[in-house]
């Protein structure tokens, strides 16, 4: 299949610059900005942003990501009060707060996921916080602390199908991000999301039964987006999928139950968060 090139729209340098700003004035990291993320315009516009905490060194080493491994830092307490800084001052109206995986604390991290969300809410009225998790090695005692930061939406990544994550995640479990996505939707009364990457080798059988594991685990929200190889050093790309191949995964997403889908070349879990629910 001939590679399919988006189009994507130019970034507002003004804007962008801006942000940028301000991100280094209060040194935090955002997902946005350390991935280059061609979507910056259009969600630094819709005032949208992805933060990363706990910082930026994680303990596993998935095949298609980007992030380095090795044993990251303790986490840093001043980073809750920076971020809600960053927040005010940028004016922004949906947060996505998601991080590395911490394998090396004792809570896997959770409790600073609960500071930074705690700090938000004291500083910052209006904004919605979506929380995308690591899997927590699926202990109850840290996907109960997510729970009870009463946040706007709880979501955590499946990315590949059953066949292929042992080989693209190695130190996760498919069925035990299937396990956290059961515990947030039984115990969590917002909307729980889950993401997809496509073009790793995967079947679109394949992609449905994912789909359908998704549904039974009580997930709601789907994104669904084209895997790009971040380095030659990285899983290769197998397809690069047109565009008519998003719609109808959008499409039968819908078919099958799910209240709201995200398909498309560039989308990403956080691309147009705000507008994903249902
Ligand atoms: Fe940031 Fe996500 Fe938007 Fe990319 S899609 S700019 S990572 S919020
Ligand atoms: Fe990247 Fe997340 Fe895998 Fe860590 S667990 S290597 S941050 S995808």
């Amino acid at each position: 299949m001939r590679p399919y090139k988006p189009k994507v729209k130019a970034p507002d340098p003004e804007l962008i610059l801006k942000t940028d700003h301000i991100l280094q004035q209060n040194s935090v990291t955002t997902v946005c900005k350390e991935s280059a993320c061609p979507n910056r315009a259009e969600c630094y516009q819709r005032g949208t942003a992805t933060f990363m905490i706990l910082g930026d060194t994680c303990t596993r080493a998935c095949s298609f990501c980007n992030v380095k491994t090795g044993r990251g830092l303790p986490p840093d307490p001043t980073e809750p009060e920076r971020i809600a800084t960053t927040i005010k001052e940028l004016e922004l109206s949906y947060v996505v707060i998601t991080s590395v995986d911490r394998d090396d604390l004792p809570d896997y991290g959770a409790k600073h996921f609960e500071s930074v969300v705690l700090s938000i809410r004291a500083i910052v009225s209006d904004v919605k916080i979506e929380l995308l998790t690591p899997d927590f090695k699926a202990d109850e005692s840290a996907l109960e602390r997510i729970i009870e930061c009463s946040v706007d939406k709880l979501a955590h990544n499946e990315e590949t199908v059953r066949r292929l994550s042992p080989s693209i995640r190695s130190q996760s479990n498919y069925d035990r991000s299937l396990q956290v996505l059961k515990y947030y939707s039984t115990n969590f009364s917002g909307p729980v999301k889950s993401s997809l990457m496509v073009g790793l080798g995967e079947s679109k059988k394949e992609l449905i039964e994912t789909m359908k594991d998704l549904l039974e685990a009580g997930v709601e929200e789907l994104t669904i987006g084209q895997y790009l190889q971040p380095s030659s050093s990285h899983h290769p790309v197998i397809c690069y999928y047109p565009p008519e191949f998003f719609e109808e995964m959008e499409t039968k997403a819908v078919e099958m139950g799910f209240k709201a889908v995200a398909s498309g070349t560039l989308v990403r879990s956080s691309y147009y968060a705000d507008r994903q629910s249902y």
